[in-house]
């Protein structure tokens, strides 16, 4: 089999009303829909989230080149192929030796993020060609693996136990654990969101914080204290961007409450890094951000090694394969409790693994089981 054609989908849609992390506004939901063609009728589909699109989609305009003709089957070859055009090469200044020129260091992150879409697709297609879905594909056989749904982002005038009624309701769908955006008010505020979620959800729900890097070390600690009354599952992301698994272990050693982190790593030796620490348990690698599935099973397998639970962050769809191919090893898939939070990934996608009753329940859909929905895609192009 040969890849004949990559083709990139840049989606885009306003949300209803702008939201906040702690850390950024969020306007608008966006993915890149990564189409890769084979010359046997295979078609593989993958995902990118991230930005800006027009640096990503002029990067996968420049990869189509360099991995036409490849069998597609040959995901580990076609990865480091992208990989190493991120290094300089012997012979490589200039593209003289036929390859593209090592690319920009100030694109890394894009880079990345369209290695990750290419390399879903490929997955993608491999789960196709053998007539499975990826999970089985990878060995797993839990078709309904666990899951819990994020809310709680900030929206401008709301009252301080919004986020409460919201959890609730994701409580009352079925979730039995919920994720709270929280750490872009003060402490006091924050502990007030926090209690008011934990009394709307009651005592028997998993309670995640999603911090989005809002602390230095001390900072968290005084904050983990805080809110550890509350009986909270973990702090994701706790600590400034900058700050590294020195700093992630000096929190662990001082905090009541579990580390979650992963999401802004853009590949398997930093994760590594992080796992080394003993600072995590959970890790949150997520493949469409960063360097795609292959990258994601290496993470998976090297926290598996050390004990650190895999929860990979984001696109429940996809990574839910992972984590039922990983049984114990693995903790959870994450769900939006609520469509409106990306309804590119609810529009866009037809078919594949759903959200039930607090479980992501997986199909025997080959690949990775997803329809697309093309008056969407045309819809929502950007
Ligand atoms: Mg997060």
């Amino acid at each position: 089999m040969k890849i004949t054609e990559i083709i990139a989908h840049p989606l885009s849609t306003p949300l209803q009303q702008p939201r906040w992390t702690a850390h950024e506004r969020m306007s608008h939901a966006q993915m890149i829909l990564v189409e890769i063609r084979t010359d046997q009728g295979i078609v593989g589909y993958g995902e990118i989230a991230g930005g800006p699109q027009t640096v990503i989609v002029d990067l996968l305009k420049q990869f189509a080149p360099v991995i036409q003709n490849m069998d597609p089957l040959g995901h580990t070859e076609i990865w480091e192929k992208l990989f190493s055009l991120t290094c300089p090469r012997p012979g490589g200044i200039g593209g003289w030796d036929g390859m593209p020129a090592p690319l920009p260091r100030n694109h890394r992150p894009q880079i990345m993020a369209a290695i990750g879409g290419i390399d879903i697709a490929l997955w993608d297609i491999k789960g196709k060609a053998a007539g499975l879905p990826v999970f089985r594909f990878l060995g797993g056989t839990r078709t309904e693996v666990f899951t819990y749904a994020t809310g709680g982002y900030y929206l401008e005038g709301e009252p301080l136990d919004a986020a409460a009624k919201e959890l609730a309701g994701f409580a009352a769908q079925g979730y039995k654990a919920v994720k709270l955006k929280c750490g872009a008010l003060s402490l006091k505020d924050e502990v007030t969101r926090i209690k008011a979620v934990r009394d709307a959800i009651g005592p028997d729900v998993l309670f995640m914080l999603d911090m989005n890097a809002p602390y230095n070390v001390q900072g968290c600690i005084e904050f983990a204290h805080a809110v550890a009354p509350h009986d909270i599952f973990w702090l994701e992301e706790p600590l400034h961007w900058y700050l590294q698994p020195a700093d992630f272990r000096r929190l662990a050693d001082a905090s009541p409450i579990p580390l979650a982190h992963g999401e802004r790593e853009w590949h398997r030796f930093t994760i590594r890094d992080f796992i080394d620490s003993g600072a995590l348990r959970y890790v949150q690698f997520d493949s469409t951000r960063h360097a795609g599935f292959t990258e994601s099973l290496r993470v998976a397998h090297y926290a598996e090694q050390k004990g650190v639970l895999i929860a990979p962050h984001s696109v429940g769809k996809l990574h839910a394969h992972l984590v039922s191919a990983f049984g114990d090893a693995a903790f959870a898939a994450e769900s939006h409790g609520d469509h409106s939070r990306h309804p590119l990934h609810h529009s866009v996608y037809q078919g594949g693994a759903e959200a039930k009753d607090g479980m992501v329940c997986l199909t025997e859909a080959p690949g990775f089981g997803l329809e697309i929905d093309w008056k969407a895609v045309e819809h929502y192009r950007a």
